[in-house]
């Protein structure tokens, strides 16, 4: 734990900047004391979706204004919130689950305000690709430093997903990649066509939720128990080391 008395808050205001704040991936207990502290001060708070945030914010009795801040907007929405900034703004960023700029809006205006000299703090919290890996029991205990790649998102498109996964290379350490639930069992169809019916994956769905889920094997075994059920639903992370 921090024992830096520069990082602490004393009870002093919210230095101006920019805040990128992470909040929860499902279970709200994960929300961090910092998060609520930068929420609850800054004068604005940027959301991918400010009704999903309001419901976030009024779960713990935040009353701080809202912008809409997503996909179609950033740009201008970065331009007009550095304007802001630079007169001196405290201005939190966060996005609809997990930490802001990974497969998620954020890293726009964290670059134009590192452009217009604004601090920008990161304010860190939950993940769903770290918290997978953790524990996906891939990588043994003892084999730091551990290699792995986040990916995001693979294409939608068939031709274009295979092509991302043939361009991966053996010993290339743990590749992570977020999945939509309706395209998984195509992806894993993919992987055992291009990898083998053996190779180890691990699909982690709903993490921190209560009906959160590891499935650990080969991908022709992990593929099949997907494919058995009515449907597969929920958030899926997707990992395999090569
Ligand atoms: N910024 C977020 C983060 O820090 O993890 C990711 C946002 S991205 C738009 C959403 C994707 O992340 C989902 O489609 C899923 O692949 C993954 N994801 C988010 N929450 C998850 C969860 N609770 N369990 C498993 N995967 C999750």
């Amino acid at each position: 734990m921090s024992t830096d008395p520069e990082r602490e808050d004393n009870g002093r205001p919210l230095a101006p900047g920019l805040y990128l704040v992470a909040t929860p991936i499902g279970n709200l207990e994960d929300i961090t004391l910092r998060a609520l502290r930068v929420l609850r001060s800054v004068d604005r708070i940027a959301c991918e979706d400010t009704r999903q945030t309001q419901k976030l914010l009024n779960h713990f009795g935040i009353h701080t204004p809202t912008v809409s801040y997503h996909m179609h907007n950033e740009a201008g929405r970065a331009a007009e919130l550095t304007a802001e900034l630079k007169a001196g703004a405290r201005i939190a960023v966060v996005s609809d689950a997990g930490t802001p700029g990974i497969a998620d809006p954020g890293g726009q205006i964290a670059a134009a305000a590192i452009a217009a000299s604004v601090p920008v703090f990161p304010v860190p919290g939950a993940n769903a690709a770290i918290s997978a890996l953790i524990a996906s029991g891939i990588a043994g205990a003892g084999e730091a430093p551990e290699r792995f790649t986040f990916h995001g998102f693979l294409p939608a498109k068939e031709g274009q997903r295979k092509t991302a996964l043939e361009a991966l290379t053996r010993d290339g350490g743990t590749q992570v990649f977020y999945e939509a639930p309706h395209r998984i069992l195509d992806t894993l169809a993919d992987v055992a066509a291009i990898f083998g019916a053996a190779q180890h994956v691990v699909v982690a769905r709903e993490l921190t939720k209560l009906h959160e889920e590891f499935l650990r094997g080969p991908v022709s075994e992990v593929r099949a128990t997907l494919a058995g059920r009515a449907s597969v639903r929920g958030e899926i992370v997707l990992l395999f080391a090569l």
